[in-house]
């Protein structure tokens, strides 16, 4: 587990646990002119603390293999903003820059409705949770970040996160191949590390329950994702687990009837 971002004192709902205005502000859709060109004119203690954010160097893969085009993406825009006879040292830090923003930068929008994105070095440090114990926002006039807790914080709990609000109700699986493509990261919370309710399918030992996925702990040298076919599956009022062929015959279904159903939204589009 890398560095952690603690709670120095008790926080009730709604309290602010954390401002911070941005290092660093950059239109984000110019191929990483702008974010460069800015990172550039940073302080030396800037640039180090802009450096001290998660992302990648030049030679190194990515956490998981899904993240893999993400170097390629990289190395496209360093080669469009640093010119071919620039130094080493310029390429690596082009490179660093442009990776620090792609795994850290939240987007805001400012007073003009122009579409921004900003670094916070401090904020980044939040880890992300499914169950985060922290909402945040962008939307303010100077562009600094909020962090307001959720729910009661004691001291010395670790902060936390959702990093993408729009993940929050799929299923394990989905949730982890976001993160992991977007951030390079998989999340291993409570909600991630237990039985997964929005997988579930209705059990056929006991009528009642829902039979419901748990997918194994990562390990740390791990770089696939799980599939559906290593978890654990077991009943919520039960206690069974399902029988395996009429497991792999539900799956089909809910399978079926999934593409079935991508098939009707797509043809009403
Ligand atoms: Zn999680
Ligand atoms: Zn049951």
């Amino acid at each position: 587990m890398g560095r952690v971002l603690r709670a120095t004192r008790a926080f009730a709902p709604g309290d602010l646990v954390l401002r911070e205005a941005p290092l660093l502000v950059f239109v984000d859709d110019d191929g990483g002119h702008d974010l460069v060109a800015k990172a550039l004119k940073l302080s030396e203690e800037e640039r180090l603390k802009l450096l001290d954010m998660y992302h990648l160097r030049p030679g190194d893969d990515p956490r998981f293999a899904i993240a893999s085009y993400v170097t390629e993406k990289i190395e496209k825009k360093v080669r469009s903003v640093v010119s071919s006879r620039a130094s080493e040292s310029a390429y690596r830090f082009a490179f660093e820059a442009i990776s620090v923003a792609k795994f850290n930068a939240h987007d805001f929008t400012t007073a003009s409705d122009q579409s921004l994105s900003g670094l916070f070095p401090l904020a980044s440090l939040a880890c992300h949770s499914c169950d985060a114990n922290c909402t945040f926002t962008t939307m303010s006039p100077s562009g600094v970040i909020s962090y307001y807790a959720a729910r009661r914080i004691s001291e010395g709990d670790s902060i936390s996160i959702l990093y993408d609000g729009r993940n929050a109700g799929m299923p394990t699986l989905q949730r982890w191949k976001l993160m992991a493509k977007g951030r390079d990261f998989m999340c291993q919370c409570l909600r991630c590390t237990g039985p997964d309710a929005m997988s579930g399918i209705k059990c056929h030992r006991c009528q009642e329950g829902v039979s419901m996925p748990t997918f194994p702990r990562l390990l740390p040298s791990t770089r696939e994702l799980p599939t559906i076919a290593d978890a654990t599956w077991l009943c919520d009022t039960c206690g069974c687990a399902p029988e395996p062929s009429m497991l792999a015959k539900q799956l089909t279904e809910v399978s079926d009837l999934t593409t079935q159903l991508l098939n009707v939204v797509g043809s009403n589009r």
